[in-house]
């Protein structure tokens, strides 16, 4: 069964691009009859909020995207906050430990700073030298017991290519030297998107995962985190961007790009919907450009006709559908 899943940060509105990630999740799942999955990935405490949670909830429910396993007490899978996982990560934390793939890190930031800086000035590409991954276990106890709090790096292995087929972009191949071993539990004990995203997907049993072509590059570092742990990978699909009428990726500045402005302006859900479904995706057919309902919009939606090229926003075609 195909499981999808839409993982918001709840840290603001919802824009456009976000809106859009979660209709072609739902459009998946409802096509293959399969389920949509809400994660809320709250792992950045101090930007996370409640109340952007509940917007988030209450938006995708006015818009008409309904998701079968999530927070509100739907699924088998939970709990769907990333907050409430602790024990659960804590037992892969132990895992990875145990498999000699992690390690305690004390590099400050300046310090991290810094070998940035050097890296860039040679002309390398910026990436952690793996500075503690040589520490002995002595060292490593003694600054423990002297209060020093160290983050935890997964410790990738050298020398290897990571491949994988993206459903949009098409075969993908990273070198693992290109790639620094990455924190995965900060200083303070909370646990890193790169790690509970990878955990957590693998955990739900989630089989395609379509996100922005901003996570494109954290690929390689789930799959990594996933193999190592031996657990399931999804299948990834990143969707290009979406662009304003100036080419410059939509924001704020081009006027309403969230989810509330657009609601406040009067703009109706399926009029979104019909708008959305087809900003970087195309239907064929005789129906193509019909106004279509749910079903229908989910009955002609294919993965493969998500495009490549950036989407561009496009208030006009918005007004037609409305
Ligand atoms: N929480 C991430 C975000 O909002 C989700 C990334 C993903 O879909 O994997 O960008």
């Amino acid at each position: 069964m195909i499981r999808t899943r839409f993982a918001p940060s709840p840290t603001g509105y919802m824009h456009c691009g976000n809106a859009r990630t979660a209709l072609f999740n739902g459009l998946y799942a409802s096509k293959e009859k399969g389920a949509l999955i809400l994660r809320i990935e709250d792992t950045d405490h101090a930007r996370s909020s409640n109340e952007f949670m509940h917007v988030l909830q209450e938006n995708l429910g006015w818009l008409g995207v309904h998701w079968q396993e999530g927070p509100d007490g739907k699924g088998a899978h939970g709990p769907y906050v990333q907050s409430q996982r602790h024990s659960l990560y804590e037992n892969y934390y132990q895992k990875l430990q145990a498999l000699g793939k992690s390690y305690p890190c004390f590099c400050s930031d300046a310090q991290l700073a810094m070998n940035r800086k050097l890296q860039i000035a040679r002309g390398e590409p910026p990436r952690y030298p793996g500075t503690c991954r040589k520490l002995e276990s002595a060292t490593v106890a003694a600054r423990i017991a002297a209060g020093e709090k160290p983050a935890t790096r997964f410790a990738v292995t050298p020398g290897s290519k990571i491949t994988f087929t993206d459903l949009v972009k098409g075969e993908q191949t990273f070198v693992s030297d290109d790639i620094g071993d990455f924190i995965i539990r900060r200083a303070d004990g909370s646990a890193s998107f790169m790690f509970c995203n990878a955990i957590d997907d693998a955990l739900m049993e989630v089989t395609h995962v379509l996100r922005g072509e901003d996570h494109l590059a954290n690929t390689p570092r789930q799959l990594m985190i996933q193999t190592v742990l031996d657990l399931t990978s999804p299948q990834y699909g990143h969707l290009s961007l979406i662009l304003g009428d100036d080419g410059a990726p939509l924001s704020k500045r081009h006027g309403s790009a969230s989810l509330e402005d657009l609601r406040a302006e009067g703009f109706l859900p399926l009029a979104l919907l019909n708008y959305m479904a087809r900003l970087g995706h195309t239907y064929t057919g005789e129906h193509a450009n019909d106004f279509m309902n749910w079903l229908e919009l989910a009955a002609g939606f294919d993965p493969a006709r998500l495009n490549r090229a950036p989407a561009r926003f496009d208030r006009h075609q918005l007004l037609h559908w409305q």
